[in-house]
């Protein structure tokens, strides 16, 4: 099938970042949230990546115009039936992404290719409540979705050869390099990442540093470019927390159980950047 209509689920800071690659890749874009207000936070952020984008010289006012022109919003899930593609970028959880999915298979077209920007949950559960599970595939942009290359394509037990191929394809047609995962909890990325984020706020929780010497230490003695509890704010400590219970449960190994003061920091609203107040203040 021919991709000219992508879906995009989800207008938080992934969601609108996919929906800015895809648009500037030329693609018809239809952006979804549970709230028409939540999707036009996200395209107002798409505008303001643009137009920095403008005044750095990057990108002319003209092509920023005609990529916001191809970006249309909704809070209908209904309006995915025009979709030739869809990515489900909505909050890290997973009784919410099988009701997305549940949904998705009734509305889009039997052909369409359901990905998800799942960031540890497994595919093939995804998949089971669909009747597409052919179909379904993990398409794992990182964050800042326009600027980083990856995209971790994550196969299924039942992803088909064709999803599979069009994913990848698709990933390059974005200016991304796509690397291939199979279907484990946490996949590549967020396997070797959380747990080292995961044992730096175990290092702060234990005070064996304070936040900035952590993160100096990885940053300059690891040539990371952020420290993991920098790292962690940006992800959305959320977002890392749910992450760590997909592997502890999925594991069912201690070395994967959240940090206790990880969920303290989600427990009291403090999930980073999106909310002004994580392991830093903003
Ligand atoms: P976010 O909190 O910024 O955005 C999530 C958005 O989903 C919100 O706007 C929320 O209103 C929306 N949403 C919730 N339920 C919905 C529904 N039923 N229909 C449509 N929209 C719905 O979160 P995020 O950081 O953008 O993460 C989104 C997904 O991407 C998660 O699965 C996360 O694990 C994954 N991911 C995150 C990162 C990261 O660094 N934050 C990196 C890679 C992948």
């Amino acid at each position: 099938m021919e991709i000219n209509t992508f879906g995009v689920i989800g207008a938080g800071q992934m969601g609108n970042g996919i929906a800015q690659v895809a648009a500037t890749a030329g693609l018809t874009v239809i952006m979804s949230d549970i709230k028409i207000d939540y999707a036009e936070k996200g395209l107002a952020n798409i505008t303001r990546i643009l137009g920095k984008n403008v005044d750095k010289g990057k990108l002319s006012a003209g092509d920023k115009d005609a990529i916001l022109g191809r970006i249309k919003i909704t809070a209908d899930l209904k309006d995915m039936a025009e979709a030739d593609f869809v990515v489900e970028a909505a909050t890290e959880n997973e009784t919410l992404k099988f009701k997305i999915f549940k949904d998705l298979d009734t509305i889009c077209r039997p052909g369409v290719i359901l990905s998800t920007n799942t960031s540890s949950i497994p595919i093939g559960r995804i998949a089971a409540q669909t009747g597409r599970p052919d179909k379904v595939i993990g398409m794992h942009f990182m964050n800042p979705v326009p600027v980083m290359k990856l995209v971790e394509v994550i196969r299924g037990l039942a992803t088909s050869d064709e999803t599979f191929h069009t994913t990848w394809d698709l990933s390059l047609k974005f200016g991304k390099t796509p690397a291939l995962a199979n279907d484990f909890p946490g996949f590549i990325a967020n396997r070797i990442l959380l747990p080292m984020i995961n044992e730096a706020v175990f290092a702060l929780y234990h005070s064996v540093g304070t936040r900035e010497d952590i993160d100096t230490v990885m940053r300059l003695g690891m040539n990371h470019p952020m420290g993991p509890l920098a790292l962690a704010d940006l992800i959305g400590l959320d977002t890392c927390l749910a992450i760590m219970e997909t592997l502890y449960n999925g594991f069912k190994d201690s070395k994967y159980r959240p940090c206790p003061l990880l969920r303290k920091y989600v427990e009291a609203g403090w999930l980073g950047r999106k909310t002004g107040r994580g392991f830093y203040e903003y």
